[in-house]
């Protein structure tokens, strides 16, 4: 393949895309083009009267006729509208035609530069609450901008900054491409994937669908020579001959052992049992670790595979809702420690996440409800569109409807991979907002010794208590307090617990990781999607808060 003579960047409004482009262009030479201001020429009118005088059906026409034009030209720089990702055809063009970049920025900048000055009137923005409005549209789009050959964040970089960026990243990616190396587009080698996970080391895919254990086989092809699975019991008897079948259809070698099912299980010992199987079988690191089940054991199968002849490529196949939303996303794998949860671990990212929701199905509905608390919790903390699906399809959400459950099991996922992308080993502080409802979650947990509540339990008490303590410190608004109850309960999960007693649940909460220099951390929220990271509380009111969730 030849080197890309095109450079499209994509991405959100107000992440500075015209801006770059010119300045990227004028540093290789080449041409700018951008699409908006090629419809407008067409049109003869703005952007916001074209909305208003033919619609936006219109105008992504228009659009895709003005990316046709720009992709036909050679050395050009082509700064895109916000929404032409929307568009199936238009991702394969810009993936076909050229290199692909996405600049990314955080919904609070987006709106300080919409808001600053120079920026035109942008339809799509309008209304009250442009924050919010940005935070939806943007989760929407999410696992579209994900499918970009690179990504650059912007928040902290100035448009020079990012230009020379963006002609970095060309060049390294030309040199690949000059070297031999085939190059796929992103949209074909994850073609179906629900969001695209991107870090450091490279994007993976993660594929939500009904019955996809069927075509397990298929998607780790390629990834390496023979297949080592590890599954719990329980679930190796419901679905691991599916699994395997399906590896074998795609002749892949495998191999196969389980744990017992049970958080017990996720220790040293049976991760040292795990590295003797793999020893005695001489598995090489050019093979693949496939885990299939819940989050114990994408957790365990996934440490093993972090530390065997130093990495192996990782296939997680979730089998719980909470796996599939949260555990098998992000490269955290640990087991525990006899003193401390998850306390020894590593980041290894899987090659491909692979949810097949009818695994659901066998799964028991207590099970299932704590996977809906941090879906629920996804929603609160950044994509307020998810909240309102989960408060539209409850009662199909319940039932495991397919087409219900697979739009919001995506949506959840998607905002797992985006917070990753963003901090990917926890440093920016940003992956924190993952923890609303854990200070007083986990606490909880510890202080029932990890055996009475479930971890999605916890998290929703541990969510009411973050709610009772942001209203107590004017955060919070009341109406929000109250609609997170009544979706919490909607989905079975509980609000308050009894039987705890006040003090063991302090000295856990003194004791939890979240605690940073002898100060307790909270996630608090000021809306859905908008939340806060604190330390800065009065004990009276932590109390308070304990007080307001532990029934007698
Ligand atoms: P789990 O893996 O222990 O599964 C719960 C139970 O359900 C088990 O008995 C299991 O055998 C059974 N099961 C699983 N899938 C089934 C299916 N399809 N049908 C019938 N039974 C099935 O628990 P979990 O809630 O999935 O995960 C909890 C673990 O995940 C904890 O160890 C936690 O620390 C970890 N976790 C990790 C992360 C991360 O980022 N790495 C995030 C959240 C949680």
């Amino acid at each position: 393949m030849k080197r890309p003579e095109r450079i499209f960047l994509i991405g959100f409004s107000g992440t500075g895309k015209s801006c770059v482009a010119h300045l990227a262009a004028q540093m290789l030479g080449w041409e700018t083009l951008d699409t908006d201001a090629m419809v407008e020429e067409e049109a003869g009118l703005p952007i916001p009267q074209i909305f208003r005088r033919w619609g936006e059906a219109w105008f992504r026409e228009a659009e895709a006729r003005a990316l046709g034009r720009a992709a036909a030209r050679r050395r050009v720089v082509v700064a895109t509208g916000g929404g032409i990702v929307l568009r199936p055809q238009n991702r394969q063009l810009m993936a076909r035609q050229g290199f692909v970049v996405c600049l990314e920025a955080r919904p609070q900048t987006i709106l300080a530069r919409l808001q600053g000055g120079e920026a035109p009137e942008r339809p799509l923005l309008q209304g009250r609450d442009p924050l919010r409005r940005i935070m939806a549209l943007k989760a929407r789009r999410q696992h579209l901008y994900a499918l970009a050959d690179h990504t650059i964040h912007t928040d902290r970089l100035s448009p020079e900054e990012v230009a020379r960026e963006v002609v970095r990243a060309w060049r390294r990616f030309s040199a690949g491409v000059e070297g031999g190396g085939e190059r796929l587009a992103p949209e074909a080698l994850f073609a179906g994937a629900a969001c695209v996970v991107s870090i450091s080391s490279g994007p993976y895919p993660v594929y939500v669908g009904w019955d996809l254990l069927d075509r397990l086989g298929e998607l780790v092809a390629g990834l390496g020579g023979r297949v080592f699975l590890v599954s719990d019991e329980t679930v190796f008897r419901l679905h691991g001959q599916r699994a395997i079948a399906s590896l074998e259809r795609a002749n892949l070698p495998t191999v196969a052992t389980t744990v017992p099912p049970g958080e017990e299980s996720k220790d040293m010992a049976m991760a040292t049992r795990l590295l003797d199987w793999l020893v005695a079988h001489r598995a090489e690191r050019g093979d693949v670790m496939v885990a299939l089940g819940g989050g114990m054991v994408t957790d365990l199968a996934g440490f093993v595979a972090a530390i065997y002849a130093r990495g192996m490529p990782l296939v997680h196949a979730p089998t719980t809702l909470l796996a599939m939303v949260d555990a098998a996303i992000g490269g955290k794998v640990a087991v525990n420690h006899p003193k401390a949860k998850n306390m020894v671990g590593a980041f290894h990212h899987p090659a491909v996440v692979v949810s097949d929701l009818s695994t659901l199905t066998t799964l028991s509905p207590r099970e299932v409800a704590t996977g809906w608390a941090e879906t629920i919790k996804h929603g609160l903390v950044a994509d307020p569109g998810l909240l309102d699906l989960l408060e539209d399809r409850a009662e199909a959400l319940l039932a495991l409807e397919k087409e219900a459950i697979t739009e919001t099991v995506a949506r959840s996922a998607a905002v797992k991979a985006m917070v990753v992308a963003e901090d990917e080993r926890e440093e920016s502080g940003r992956r924190a907002i993952l923890n609303y409802g854990h200070t007083v979650g986990h606490a909880l947990e510890a202080a029932t010794g990890y055996s009475r509540l479930y971890h999605g339990e916890a998290v929703s008490v541990g969510m009411m208590a973050a709610a009772h303590l942001g209203l107590r410190l004017g955060l919070t608004p009341p109406h929000l307090l109250h609609r997170q109850r009544r979706l919490l309960e909607r989905f079975g999960l509980p609000t308050s617990v009894g039987g705890v007693a006040k003090e063991a649940l302090w000295q856990a909460l003194a004791l939890d990781k979240k605690v940073q220099h002898g100060r307790l951390r909270w996630v608090l929220l000021k809306d859905v999607g908008r939340p806060v990271v604190t330390s800065d509380v009065p004990l009276p009111l932590v109390e308070e808060a304990l007080d307001s969730v532990l029934s007698p």
